[in-house]
């Protein structure tokens, strides 16, 4: 029997300071940009954001210090254990070592609670007792309820209404947690009244949820509501980054090289910028590193999509991020990895895409769930279905390295289970899943809106 199956850490050894990737990344980052074209100051995010979160937002340290209070959220579930997949590797039959970072064993069964615990840590410290925020398949919204019940706080909810009404799992664990959770557009909010006015049978979108999220905060006239995002702001991408942090940490301890590769699926950017940003560090010091983020070929954000100004939101309630974007009004194919179909994508991780630091690669969901159906029939943990696009790219490397004779180290996240995912791979196993491209008349409608704004330098 081999050892080291998990390596684990002790609480003790989680690290405690986040790693700040702008610090390190090479050229200047594009400032986000006012409704007039000019740059915003943090002062604009004020009614959106706490000023200690935004001043993480903006900050350019390169180590930030994990409050004690976040640490001990955090020792609930974390640190999360690095596996080696071995018995993926002899189902390959590949000289690579595979391991894999089980972001799966939060209580909410993702990488998401690492930035909900901080976000209502910060916003809690800042005086603020209600957070507002969207969901498309519920892992944030479950993530922030979560995170506000430790902190006795109040969390409204507008999850995308096809998601609301088709799995209403999450919808119930957001409801055992304390969280308030509406379908969106709802009744609540202007934007989500406009909405429903001129499309009154709409399945919602994730850019309507976030234009009602934030005006649900910015019209509380008490002042003690503010607005929470799961992925694609810079705080966010720093809160995740304990996770390259801790697999560091854990692959010194067995004396492990380096990775060669290290692999993670992007929808916003959170799970792949929380995993990579640290290894990113090597990879600018000179470390030979490929760093992978993988998308699906039907929401091809950073693989086709224009690196471009844009909003996050559909009502252009957000300021103008430069990112890959495939415009605010897209609406993107039903494909399962809910949490994968975001128009946009991290700024941080637009950047780094630029700068060379890491080349993206887009995959269709069959490839993802034979991978996802492999790694469960071999490690046994059923993955979530974006986190299938991370595997399904290790296995692509892991068969490179068995054709090249290479004995390639790769480390992949394993962002979250799909035990509330069933009815994918149900489909799946059915022969009902089919895979769906972005036809360039679709294209080249959902980009147009791009031609109004400023063009960000690469
Ligand atoms: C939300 C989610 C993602 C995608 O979000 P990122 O911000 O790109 O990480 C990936 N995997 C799982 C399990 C998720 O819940």
């Amino acid at each position: 029997m081999k050892s080291n199956r998990k390596i684990l850490l002790e609480e003790h050894e989680m690290p405690r300071q986040w790693y700040n990737l702008a610090a390190d990344l090479p050229g200047t980052l594009n400032p986000p940009l006012g409704p007039d074209g000019q740059p915003i100051g943090p002062d604009a995010l004020a009614p959106v954001f706490p000023m200690n979160l935004i001043e993480q937002e903006v900050s350019t340290e390169r180590w930030i210090d994990i409050p004690e209070k976040v640490l001990e959220m955090l020792w609930l579930w974390r640190p999360s254990p690095l596996v080696r997949a071995y018995a993926l590797e002899k189902a390959l039959g590949t000289p690579a070592r595979i391991y894999y970072k089980n972001e799966g064993l939060s209580p909410a069964g993702s990488h998401k609670p690492n930035t909900a615990v901080a976000q209502a840590y910060y916003n809690k410290e800042f005086g603020i007792k209600r957070l507002t925020t969207e969901t498309g398949a519920g892992q944030w919204g479950s993530a922030l309820a979560f995170a506000c019940s430790l902190l006795g706080m109040e969390c409204k909810v507008f999850m995308v209404r096809v998601s609301f009404d088709q799995k209403p799992f999450r919808k119930m664990l957001m409801q055992a947690w304390g969280g308030d959770c509406v379908a969106s557009p709802s009744e609540e909010t202007q934007a989500g009244r406009d909405v429903l006015a001129q499309y009154p049978d709409t399945p919602g979108s994730l850019g309507i949820a976030i234009s009602e999220a934030v005006e649900a905060a910015v019209t509380d006239k008490t002042g003690q509501t503010r607005y929470s995002l799961g992925s694609v702001l810079n705080h966010v991408m720093l809160h995740q980054t304990i996770i390259g942090l801790e697999a560091k940490k854990q692959l010194e301890k067995i004396n492990e090289k380096l990775p060669d590769v290290v692999i993670a699926c992007a929808g916003g950017g959170s799970n792949f910028a929380g995993l990579s940003f640290p290894f990113m560090l090597d990879k600018i010091n000179g470390a030979e590193i490929e760093i992978i983020p993988v998308e699906p070929a039907s929401c091809p954000t950073l693989t086709r999509a224009p690196y471009a100004y844009d909003h996050g939101d559909l009502a252009k309630l957000t300021p103008l991020l430069a990112m890959y974007s495939l415009g605010h009004g897209f609406i993107p194919p039903p494909i399962h990895a809910g949490g994968l179909r975001y128009h946009g994508m991290s700024p941080l991780v637009s950047h780094a895409v630029n700068h060379g630091l890491a080349t993206p690669l887009a995959l269709h969901q069959l490839e993802c769930y034979e991978a996802g159906v492999l790694f469960a029939r071999t490690e046994g943990i059923i993955p979530a279905p974006e986190t299938n696009h991370a595997i399904a790219s290790a296995i692509r490397e892991a068969k490179k390295a068995r054709e090249e004779g290479k004995e390639k180290v790769i480390l992949f996240n394993f962002s979250g289970h799909g035990l509330m995912d069933l009815t994918g791979y149900d489909k799946f196993l059915h022969g009902q899943l089919e895979d769906y491209s972005l036809s360039d008349s679709e294209y080249e409608r959902f980009t147009e809106v791009l031609k109004e704004y400023p063009v960000p330098v690469r």
